[in-house]
């Protein structure tokens, strides 16, 4: 299974990061290691003083496909989920500045939630309007819908399988909308799609 990551794809949030609008969707993937396991805790990794928190929308892809057009995009999955891209800020950065690959600031181990909850696409009328957002402490710190998406669902499920053969099971994290934020020992986050509770992680 693997995780493909979009970076880049609200706008507000590219803004909040003073990086520059990109001309194609930002890719990046996540190991399989990664994947904070069930009922765990996430646990700040030692090599990191800035670890952000970023909800995004997840696609899981549920038939093999290689260069689908957006059109046929919509066959290729069915269950919508939400998740966090935990990101080492610091290190990210650093790397950036380097021109150097991202892996050690997004691929650490408890880097990606994917929530319990999934919702089969029918459930919303369009997958192009779907409203969702993070709590912090009880406190909202994202809210977006995919409606402000600068690549949509089927745009990007059609653009990452130009790239990578998408197998039954890997998940798309679509990127996540401004109001990013660090995370601190102690803290709660709790994600929901519309007013749905899709998980709710402890951080240590
Ligand atoms: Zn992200």
């Amino acid at each position: 299974m693997k995780l493909i990551c979009i970076g880049r794809n609200y706008a507000k949030h590219i803004t909040e990061l003073h990086s520059e609008k990109p001309e194609h969707p930002v890719v990046f993937m996540k190991p399989d290691s990664s994947v904070l396991l069930k009922n765990n805790p996430f646990i700040i990794p030692s090599f990191s003083e800035d670890v952000h928190y970023e909800v995004e929308i997840l696609v899981k892809i549920k038939k093999v496909g290689k260069h689908i057009q957006p059109k046929f995009a919509h066959k290729y999955y069915d269950d919508i989920g939400l998740g966090i891209d935990f990101t080492a800020r610091d290190v990210q950065n650093y790397l950036k500045d380097k021109g150097l690959p991202w892996e050690k600031a997004k691929g650490f181990d408890g880097a990606a939630v994917i929530g319990e909850q999934w919702f089969p696409k029918s459930k919303f009328q369009s997958v192009e309007d779907i409203s969702f957002r993070l709590e912090k402490n009880k406190e909202i710190v994202q809210s977006g819908n995919t409606s402000e998406m600068l690549w949509k669902i089927n745009e990007l499920v059609a653009y990452v399988s130009q790239y990578f053969t998408l197998k039954i099971g890997d998940i798309i994290f679509t990127g996540t909308p401004s109001g990013v934020g660090p995370v601190k020992e102690g803290d709660v986050l709790e994600g929901f799609i519309q007013e749905t509770s899709c998980f709710s992680i402890q951080v240590k």
